[in-house]
Formats: C-alpha cells, structure tokens, sequence
C-alpha cells in the first residue's frame, strides 16, 4: 500500500501520508509524521490505501515507533462508531482513550517515545569451546564449565535472573566469545485460576440467573433490576465465572473510580490475579502496562473498572457487566466524546458478539423501556439476601409541621424524634441534603442586595469552615462580608441550606451526637473520603451528614434511619428527567438503612407529599411509576420516545452570542421545523466570563439521527468558519444526561 490515513491527536479529520517506504506496514500502528511548518506529531495508522489525495503534496511517514500495532481492528470500529455518534474526531477519542505513555502527541523538538515494552537480560550461548578446551574448563574454572553446559541443556538461553552464575563467570565467558548477554522483551503471563468457590445463590437469585441466561440467548442484552441488597453482584459473579472458564475476557464497568476499590476486593476472593482495576487514577505507566499486557497476549481477564475501561485492547471479549446503569455520572460531559458510558458498553459489547448485563436497583427509564420493549431481557430480583427488611419510609409534610410549630430549624418532629430515639439506642444516622456548603446564598435584609459571583451569573455560597462566599461554578472565593456593601448598615443573612448548615444544626439541638460531614469540602482527596468512611464504619461518630457522594455504594451496617432533608429541591429541578431522577437518589440513599438484621426507617422531607415520586418509593410502586413517567414522556416527545442533540454557544459577547444563536436557531428550524427548541438560556446562563445558550433539537424515533446529526455537523462548522463568530466556542452533545 502506498498511502495511510493517520490519526492525529488533533481535533480535526485524518490526514494522508505516504507509506511506501515502511515495510508492512500495518492498520493500528503508531507512526511520526510530520504535520505543520515546524511539528512532529505521533499518531496511529488508520487505513492503508493506493488514493492519493487529491489536493496537496503528500507528506512521507517519519517513521514507525514500535514493532506492533497499539490498536486492535475492534478498537478501530468501536472508536470509529463513537467518533461518528457522538460526533466527535477519531484524534478526540483518541485523546481520551489510549493511556498517556503510547498516546499520540505533537512535538516540536526531536521525536521521543515516552514508552518501550518492558524487558529482561538474558544470558544466550554463541558457540561452545571445542572439546579441549572444555575439558581444561573443567579442571581450571569449574563454574564456567557449568554455565556453559546449563545453557546448552536449557536451548541455549538463560534469564539473567534465573541463572546462579555470578558476574565473573560471566564476564570472563563473554570475554571468551562464548556468550553474550542480550535485553529482551518479556512476555506478559495471565495466571491460571486455581479455583473457585462462588457464592451458592439462594433459590430466588439462582431464578434469577437462569432468567437472564435464557434472556441473553435470545437478546444480547439483560436488565437486572434488583433492590438494594438482593445481590445482584453474587449474580454477575456467576456469569463472570462463566466467561472467564472459557478464557474471555470480562468488563465490570462502574460509575465512579471510589467504588472500585470495593468490588476490586470482593472480585479478587475469586478470581485472584486475574482482576484489574482500571480508572484514570493510575498511574500512567500501570495503565500503559495494563494496556500492552492485555495487547501482547490472550484473553481471560476481568477488567473492574470506570468508563476509561471501555477503550482497552479486548481479544475476545464475552461479558460486560454496567453496574448501577441508571448513574448519570456515566455520561461524560467534558471533553468530547460526549460519550455515555452505559450506551457506549452496550455497543462494545455489540461488536465483540459479547453478552451484556445492566444492574440496578433503580433502572433508568430508557432501560426499563428497552426491556418492555423486548429489546433487554428484563429481570427483576425484589427481596433482599437473607431476608432483610425493606426500609420503612416516611413521608414527612413540611408545612404541617411548621403550623403545629413543630418544626425546628430544617428538621420536622417525624425526624427529630427518630435521631433522638437512635441516639438513645446507639445506632447510627445518615442525613441526605443535596447541596454542600452552609447556604446557597446571602442577602441583605433591608435593601434585598445579594452577593454575586462576578463572572458567572449564580449566587455565592456561604461556606463557614473556610469563611467564605464561594462560587460553585468557576470556583471564586471572597471572605464573608460582615455587612451588607449596599446599604453598609444591615448584617447579611443567609438564604436556604447545605450540608454545613446542617451539620452546625443537629449539634445544636444534640450536644452530645458525634458528627461527620461527607461532601466534596471535607472528602477533596481520597484519603480524606476514606477517612471519613471508615469512621463512620467503625461507629466512630452517631451521624454522617451528606450529599449525592452518600447515595453511592456505602455499606453501614449500623445505620437504622435515614433523612432526606429536602427532597422539593431534587423534584423541582428544571430538567425533564428531574423526576427519574428525584425517585433514584432517594431510594439509592434509602437503600443504606437497614441492611441487615434490623429494618430501616427513612423520613422524607418534603412541602409537597402528594407528589407521585413519593408513592413509588415503595418498591412495589416502581412499575406503575414507571410507566407513568414513560406516558408523560411520550405526550412531551422526550427520551426515550425521541432523541436530543444539545447544542452549546458560548461567547465573551452577549450581542455576538444573541447574533449567532438566532441565526443558527433561524437555519436548523429550516431544516427541523419544531423540532428545534430555543435558542434558550439555561438556568445559569453565564459562567467564567462567557454567556451561554443553547438550542436543543428533538429528533422522534423512527426519523434518521445519522442524518440529522449530518445537518447539525455541517451547520455547526459553517457557523464556526464564519468571521462573524469570533470567539465563539460551540459544543454539541449527543443524548445529553
Ligand atoms: P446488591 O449489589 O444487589 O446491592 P450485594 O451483591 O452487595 O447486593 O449483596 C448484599 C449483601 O448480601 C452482601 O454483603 C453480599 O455478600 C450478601 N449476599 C448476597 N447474596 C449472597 C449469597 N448468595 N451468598 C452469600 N452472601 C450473599
Ligand atoms: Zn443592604
Ligand atoms: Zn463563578
């Protein structure tokens, strides 16, 4: 082949080089060319051909950097589907995809390759003296005699660290021209399992199984909806097993790097060596080193790892497994790919003719409807392991609290007498509150003045630990101002509550409770996060105050009552899916209470208890909730009955950005008639010095995606040529969470 379409870690299209020169060279190869006036870029191999281009001189590969290809044809596809529906560039995946040591790069000075495969000495025999010789070695120098003839019985080669010879001998045979000592790659081994006990299931989850068993012969996705508890790790660990008898590998995907960790170990009681963890908190050269491993040698491996695991070198791929598939934090909304990685596990699997297997104890609504649908298998699992209780859940009227003046500060008597009975018996407490902080904002009582952040349009944050007003979006930081800076006379007061608040609240009116805050304040480093973790686990402190970090994966067997403190501010979010989502957080956070022998209570908080969201807390209620939410969907045209694409303005300029999103908004309604919604301004519509805007376009099933994606695309580029638009950043997300 004469010429390769090279990937270039650049946003834009591949480009043409000329190959002819390097001998077989081959697809998913890592090359240097050179790119620019002055620039030497790395980039990969991804189509070899005989077209010249037709405009321009074609420029020659530098030269190839290793001996073999860093991309399987499998990856090329799977990167090639989300380049195309995402509408992103392969150099963006790319990007995000490869660990940083074998990535491609740009340099401007001399080539360097930041990444050579591991290797070992190895002592090797050149020639054997003739017998003579040898015979006098034997008398005279002994242990070169018994070097020599261990080499010749083990083919003439030998690990420098496998053999007894100390360096003398060595030296002095070299010296003869006898041996040689040479560096060479060593192979990567995958252990053999020795063997495994797995869980013996119960009869409801052994059910279970064989329902999703038979489910993948027919789909070749399953949906595993098991309340928390009931085990559906024991289930997957079935199939698990299952893949990796048969020496495939396995990709237990989760939503976020801290819950690894857990499941690392559990994993690890099984399968041994065979488990590896796999996020973007490893280092560089582990996850290099991961990557060429599962590169240079055959499957069998279970990968536990968060979305970034998706992009590895599969060989034979049999099983992936999307625990808690409902978590938005699957979706990558920075950089592009705006991938989502439950969506994009799905795909994985597709093209590795793999099966797939979705968990959770509150499915998304697109999930449960592909499996309504008969495109999943649908599975539900609807008691705990060992018999455990269900939390008991109370609802919890605000406003008839305070007009019985039985409210204190933020916690209703339902509540407050329940901490108070917990603390007496001595189990523990979680309390859920959805922001951080102490109060979202401040204000002045008598001219109504309110402290703003000067680059975005939000309101400050008051923070008492650090005696601040913060901005949660771009991070600005003054100290608390003692007086209001209108009107100079009166103190500020604060508006609304956080987690700080709440914490400064429940000591007040407990004394003698001790307390934990878990937030993204106090967890900002891991250890700080297990710290606190681990206190509470050990019954260090009577009550852990929280956000959204406290929904996840934690496992407190002390903890018998739960608080949602606020749950209005999660079911009047602006979104179309604050409802969905509303109903996860809240039996995620009810589903830490009671997990083992004594049954959990959680108190719902809220100034509207005849919202629907609350009926189908009980586990029961699902269903029928479900399907609700799915009609309402439907009569509005939202996911899952249509599909968003999302476009993001942003510019320095409000006229410019107003100027450029009416036209924009004019030419897709040209093309898209209603379908397109705005241009609108978001809740918060100016962020680090830039406006923002966007227009959503909803395209129904059944019409093409592809190519109304193809329109976007080519509007998008057009407004970004234009000399008008100066400055202005443009981002367009597929599916949007
Ligand atoms: P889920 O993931 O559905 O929330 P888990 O798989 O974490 O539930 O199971 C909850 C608890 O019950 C865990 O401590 C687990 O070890 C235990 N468990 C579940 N099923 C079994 C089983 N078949 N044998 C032994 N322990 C089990
Ligand atoms: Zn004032
Ligand atoms: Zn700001």
């Amino acid at each position: 082949m004469n010429f390769a379409d090279i990937i270039l870690p650049l946003a834009q299209p591949c480009y043409t080089f000329a190959v002819s020169h390097i001998p077989d060279i081959k697809v998913g190869e890592a090359v240097a060319v050179q790119f620019g006036p002055r620039n030497i870029y790395t980039g990969i191999v991804l189509r070899l051909h005989n077209n010249p281009p037709k405009r321009g001189r074609v420029k020659p590969v530098l030269q190839r950097l290793y001996n073999f290809a860093v991309l399987t044809p499998k990856q090329i596809e799977f990167w090639s589907w989300m380049s195309s529906y995402y509408l992103s560039t392969l150099g963006e995946v790319m990007r995000i995809a490869l660990p940083s040591l074998i990535k491609p790069h740009a340099t401007s000075q001399e080539l360097y390759i930041p990444y050579s495969l591991p290797t070992e000495k190895v002592v090797r025999l050149k020639s054997m003296p003739d017998a003579e010789t040898l015979d006098r070695m034997s008398r005279r120098a002994p242990r070169r005699a018994a070097l020599l003839a261990m080499l010749q019985r083990s083919g003439g080669e030998i690990a420098r660290h496998e053999c007894s010879a100390d360096a003398a001998v060595i030296t002095a045979l070299t010296k003869a021209g006898y041996i040689e000592t040479i560096l060479r790659e060593c192979e990567p081994k995958i252990l053999p399992i020795s063997h495994t006990t797995l869980p013996v299931l119960s009869a409801e989850q052994s059910k279970a199984l064989e329902r999703i068993e038979s489910g993948l012969e027919v789909c070749n996705v399953a949906l595993l909806h098991g309340v928390t508890s009931s085990g559906k790790t024991e289930i997957y660990t079935h199939r698990i097993a299952h893949a990796l008898s048969r020496e495939q590998d396995v990709l237990l995907l989760v939503p976020e790097i801290s819950l690894t960790a857990q499941l690392v170990e559990r994993m690890r009681q099984m399968f041994g060596d065979r488990v590896i963890a796999y996020h973007s908190k490893l280092t560089p050269l582990r996850r290099t080193q991961i990557y060429m491993d599962m590169l240079r040698t055959g499957s069998g491996r279970l990968i536990v790892g968060a979305r970034s695991a998706l992009f590895l070198p599969y060989k034979s791929l049999g099983l992936v497994v999307v625990d808690e598939e409902h978590d938005s934090s699957y979706k990558q909304s920075e950089p592009s790919p705006r991938y989502h990685g439950r969506d994009a596990a799905v795909m994985l699997a597709s093209l590795h003719g793999a099966k797939a297997i979705l968990g959770s104890a509150t499915p998304s609504l697109e999930s449960f409807n592909n499996a309504m649908a008969g495109k999943y298998a649908g599975v539900t699992l609807m008691s705990r392991y060992g018999g455990s209780l269900p939390p008991k859940i109370i609802i919890s009227d605000t406003m008839r609290s305070v007009k019985r003046g039985e409210r204190k500060s933020h916690f209703n008597k339902e509540l407050l007498d329940r901490i108070a009975d917990r603390l007496q018996r001595r189990e523990q407490i979680m309390l859920f509150q959805n922001r951080r902080g102490y109060a979202p904002y401040v204000e002045c009582p008598r001219c109504g003045w309110t402290a703003r952040c000067p680059h975005c349009n939000v309101t400050l944050s008051r923070h008492l630990n650090t005696n601040s007003l913060r901005c949660h979006y771009c991070g600005y930081s003054i100290e608390h101002l003692q007086y209001c800076p209108e009107c100079k006379t009166s103190q500020l007061e604060t508006k609304g509550f956080g987690t700080e608040k709440v914490e400064e609240e429940i000591s007040a009116l407990f004394p003698t409770a001790r307390i934990l805050r878990l937030d993204s304040d106090t967890a900002s480093s891991d250890s700080a996060y297990n710290r606190i973790i681990s206190q509470f686990a050990a019954g260090e402190a009577d009550i852990l105050v929280g956000t959204q970090i406290i929904t996840k994966g934690l496992d407190f067997k002390g903890v018998t009552l739960i608080g949602v403190l606020n749950a209005d501010n999660l079911t009047n979010a602006p979104d179309f899916r604050a409802v969905e989502r509303a109903w996860q957080t809240m039996l995620q956070v009810a589903g830490r209470a009671g997990r083992r022998d004594k049954a959990g209570e959680v108190v719902v908080q809220t100034s509207d208890p005849s919202h629907p969201v609350f009926a189908a807390l009980s586990e029961q209620g699902y269903q029928h909730f479900a399907t609700a939410q799915l009609r309402e969907r439907q009569m509005f045209n939202y996911p899952p009955f249509s599909r968003l694409i999302r476009i993001t303005l942003r510019h320095i300029s409000p006229e410019r950005l107003a100027k450029a999103a009416s036209q924009l908004g004019v030419e897709l309604r040209s093309k898209f008639g209603g379908r397109v919604l705005g241009p609108v301004t978001p809740l918060v519509d100016r962020i680090r010095q830039e406006y923002i805007v966007q227009i959503i376009i909803k395209i129904e099933n059944g019409a093409s995606f592809s190519r109304a994606k193809e329109i976007v695309a080519q509007h998008l580029t057009a407004l970004q040529k234009s000399p008008t638009t100066k400055g202005l950043t443009t981002i367009c997300d597929i599916d949007p969470a």
